[in-house]
């Protein structure tokens, strides 16, 4: 006789793509999944900057698809209209010259913004925005979750599911399971640095977007070579190493420096309107890969970029096959 309870009801922290690649999942194979997001909107680092006068994205800058699973969620994505390819003239600096790139990648953006994919995806889940859980306890066999604004959740579940960088799944799992927790803290996470600059007037610049090697500027972007975007709007990308190192800077100061290494690649920032972002868990994770984490005994899942190599499709996949891991119980 099969002892396993079953699920009905999911708990899941964290709207990035893995929290709803994995929700919608769940949900398409009739299990009830309630999503507690910290942010006021879905998309997690796929994330879009608006002021008044311009917008640019400011987390992931394109994705790539390898797996056919994620060529196929990719293409129904372009058929809802929310995300297309984009090919830019891109550039390569390194050892001080600039040259072509040979990269022949197939590049996504989400349309109109990086976050469309993210709004796309939450259609028709329940979420609740502006909500930062902030402890989970177990009893009988449910989970009792607590959060920042409204202290204790009604709702008890009967699966938890942390889909959000390991720092921050740290935090929660601290008391709640050594082994989840022992996975967690072996990962490391970096830092980024953002900036973007809005120039009132057409650059002399020969690129849509460069990789910068051996700078403390890793990418530069015209957010207005992108597929349904306008404007003269740059991101720049503090490098990895650089950003985590200086992590602590103030704003301006991180500015300044980026600043000094824009204009020596030939860039006149004295007129831009500048806005910084301080990325504290942008990129990286466990140096062997594990896809995604799911401890049956005590109704406990992980998923997110960081289990399963990086980067959207990463992500996307580590909630997907953790759902599935799901629906065979
Ligand atoms: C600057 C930058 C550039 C990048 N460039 C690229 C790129 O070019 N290509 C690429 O493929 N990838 C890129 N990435 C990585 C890509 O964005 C991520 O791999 C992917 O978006 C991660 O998705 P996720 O769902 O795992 O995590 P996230 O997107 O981080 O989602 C986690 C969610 O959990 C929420 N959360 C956290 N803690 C709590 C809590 N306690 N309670 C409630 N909610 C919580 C967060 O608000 C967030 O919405 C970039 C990332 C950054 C930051």
């Amino acid at each position: 006789m099969n002892s396993t309870k079953a699920i009905n009801k999911v708990a899941m922290i964290g709207a990035g793509i893995a929290g709803l690649a994995c929700a919608r999942e769940l949900q398409s194979h009739g299990i009830s999944v309630d999503i507690f997001e910290k942010s006021r909107g879905p998309g997690g680092r796929m994330s879009t900057r608006r002021t008044q006068d311009w917008s640019a994205d400011h987390g992931a800058q394109y994705f790539t698809a390898r797996d056919p699973r994620f060529i196929q969620e990719v293409q129904s994505w372009i058929q809802a209209g929310t995300a297309a390819t984009w090919k830019p003239k891109l550039k390569v600096y390194e050892g001080k010259t600039w040259r072509e790139s040979h990269s022949q990648d197939i590049r996504y953006v989400g349309t109109p913004h990086m976050n469309s994919p993210g709004k796309h995806l939450a259609e028709n889940l329940s979420i609740q925005y502006d909500r930062t859980i902030s402890k989970l306890g177990r009893k009988d066999e449910k989970w009792y979750l607590q959060c920042n604004e409204a202290n204790e959740i009604a709702t008890q579940y009967d699966f938890v599911v942390l889909a959000m960088p390991t720092p921050q799944a740290s935090a929660l799992l601290r008391s709640v399971d050594v082994r989840a927790s022992d996975i967690a803290n072996s990962a490391q996470m970096k830092a980024c640095w953002t900036m973007m600059a809005n120039f009132p007037n057409q650059l002399n610049i020969d690129f849509d977007a460069a990789f910068i090697n051996q700078e403390i500027i890793s990418w530069i972007c015209q957010n207005g070579s992108k597929p349904m975007r306008k404007g003269n709007t740059w991101t720049i990308h503090g490098s990895p190493n650089w950003s985590q190192n200086n992590v602590e800077l103030s704003k301006e100061d991180a500015q300044d420096q980026m600043v000094q290494c824009l204009t020596a690649l030939g860039f006149n920032c004295e007129d831009a309107d500048i806005s910084m972002h301080r990325w504290r868990y942008a990129s990286g994770g466990l140096e062997n890969s594990i896809g995604f984490l799911m401890l049956q005994d005590v109704g406990l899942g992980l998923c997110g970029d960081w289990l399963n190599g990086g980067r959207v499709e990463g992500a996307w996949l580590s909630g997907f096959n953790l759902a599935l891991a799901l629906k065979q119980i």
